[in-house]
């Protein structure tokens, strides 16, 4: 273990003062909302910062019961006049009021993520003004959701008329990885009650408090009771019973692809309708043309920010030989300087693994890498002191039968590799299970040209990375993921279409 750099931390840095409000809020056991309710239980899920390893709250455990209680009232809703009827611009409505309160409340939730998950302060209030963009956009679709007119093709245009509804699942199923616990759920909720469906939210164990202030907001906008429901708890229980249930319509889901499979083995009981937003070992391909300033800094801004917790990590670097060694180089210069510290800090980039465990799993990985031969070029030490903090890593000179290139991470580490030509280039970037995101770093056109072709996956992004937008779809290829959650293509997920013939 090696101590923190909080010593050579320029002094001037100053730590986000925790709000009053957060302070309070965190000073109650959380309840959660069924129903519109605040609902308690006779367990508890204890919830701890991570940069300290404390315990900051208590939360009301949820159980199959409470499951089995909020699926019930989101039927309900779902079916009430209330919500079914609701007219579309009053939907809309209800939406932007929810932006506007969540906007009020910007800071006390980016904190809450920022203490729960260890996300850096201004990562977690950037990513909110992102899903604050999400909410807007999600306002807009009800009154834009409809269906279409068509003509038979094969029957009397003036006999056989037709038209094709767009109507809601129904009672959804959400749940949440804990990486980015509020984003995710405000753009997961947001498009699915835009199109008219009711949710149950299980968001992760390590990560239940913005998750629970969110729905708190959310009533407060005016939802009717049901319409929202939060049941944090166990996945193995809370989790496993609300995707078993026959009352759930689809399910949505965020998180590991192990995890992923056993709920796809849980929704065929039922047929549910599923959509999946996986794991990803996604390349970073940079040409030997390329700006090497601009790809460094991505590489390493990208790499290890929120200390590699994202599942668009640029985790496998494939580097042009001419520029390898250079670019390796300062590589780990940026990874030496790379700004890790308290997630209350603004100019923290990368705070700690979320727990001790996740943090256990990530040094097995750098020991593997080890073992099968791999250069550990820059870290690869867990950090002294509270917290379950994990130098950026950099580990070189790697093949693709080694467990480092093959396997997901989820921490501070990247892998570099050289490569000769454009072929190889593209073969082993699309030589892993996963297809979430790749990335180009080059200026000559036919080459991005046809690496956007030949790369498999569901988000290719040219100079540039993890570009999210709430107009744009997002989502995985292969064991990425099924379907796409962002965007318009979110409709594909939340609706269904009823086609209707009419004879005169
Ligand atoms: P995880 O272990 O798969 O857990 C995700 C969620 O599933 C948690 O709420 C978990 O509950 C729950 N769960 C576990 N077993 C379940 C079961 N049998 N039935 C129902 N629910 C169950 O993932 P994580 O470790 O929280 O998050 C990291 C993973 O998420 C990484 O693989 C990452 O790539 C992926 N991710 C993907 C995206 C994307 O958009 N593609 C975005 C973010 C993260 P517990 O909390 O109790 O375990
Ligand atoms: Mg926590």
């Amino acid at each position: 273990m090696k101590g923190i750099a909080a010593a050579e931390r320029p002094a001037d840095q100053t730590t986000t003062e925790v709000l009053p409000a957060v302070v309070k809020w965190l000073g109650t056991r959380r309840p959660m909302l069924i129903d519109g309710k605040a609902v308690g239980s006779a367990r508890t899920l204890d919830v701890d910062d991570p940069a300290t390893g404390q315990q900051i709250a208590q939360v009301a455990l949820a159980e199959p019961s409470h499951v089995e209680t909020a699926v019930a009232a989101a039927r309900r809703a779902f079916e009430s006049r209330e919500w079914r009827w609701m007219p579309a611009t009053a939907r809309g409505r209800l939406l932007t009021d929810a932006a506007i309160l969540v906007e009020q409340h910007a800071e006390e939730l980016a904190q809450l993520d920022a203490l729960d998950a260890g996300l850096p302060i201004s990562l977690s209030r950037a990513l909110l003004a992102g899903s604050l963009g999400s909410m807007h956009y999600a306002a807009g679709i009800p009154a834009r959701l409809s269906g279409e007119s068509l003509a038979p093709a094969g029957q009397p245009g003036d006999q056989m008329h037709a038209q094709v509804i767009r109507e809601p699942m129904g009672v959804v199923a959400q749940v949440l990885p804990w990486n980015t616990p509020l984003s995710m759920a405000i753009e997961k909720v947001v498009l699915a009650l835009a199109t008219g469906n009711t949710v149950v939210l299980k968001p992760a164990e390590q990560t239940p408090l913005s998750t629970l202030r969110l729905a708190e907001l959310l009533q407060t906008a005016g939802f009717p009771p049901g319409v929202v429901n939060v049941v944090p708890g166990f996945g193995a229980e809370a989790g496993a019973t609300l995707v078993e249930h026959a009352g759930i319509d689809k399910i949505s889901f965020t998180g590991s692809t192990v995890t992923g499979k056993r709920i796809v083995v849980a929704a065929a009981t039922n047929l549910t309708r599923i959509s999946l937003e996986l794991g990803g070992k996604s390349p970073f391909i940079v040409c030997a043309d390329a700006d090497l300033d601009a790809a460094v800094a991505s590489a390493a801004a990208n790499g290890f920010l929120h200390a590699g917790q994202a599942c668009t990590e640029p985790a496998r670097m494939l580097v042009h030989r001419n520029v390898y060694d250079e670019f390796v180089a300062r590589l780990c210069d940026a990874a030496a300087s790379f700004p890790v510290g308290s997630p209350l800090d603004p100019a923290t980039e990368a705070g700690p693994l979320v727990s001790a465990l996740q943090r256990d799993r990530v040094m097995a990985h750098i020991d593997a890498a080890r073992e099968d031969g791999a250069t550990i070029a820059h870290g690869g030490e867990a950090v002294d002191g509270p917290g379950y903090y994990l130098e950026p890593t950099v580990i070189s000179d790697t093949s693709p039968d080694m467990r480092i290139e093959r396997e997901e991470v989820f921490g501070p580490v990247v892998t570099v590799a050289p490569f000769a030509t454009t072929d190889e280039a593209v073969q082993r970037a699309n030589d892993t299970s996963y297809g979430l995101a790749a990335s180009v770093w080059t200026n000559d056109l036919a080459i991005t040209q046809r690496m956007t072709r030949e790369l498999q996956a569901g988000n290719v992004w040219i100079n540039c990375y993890n570009m999210f937008d709430a107009a744009l779809p997002f989502g995985g290829y292969r064991q990425s993921g099924w379907g796409r959650e962002s965007g318009m293509a979110a409709l594909d997920l939340y609706t269904q279409t009823k086609t209707v013939v009419v004879s005169s």
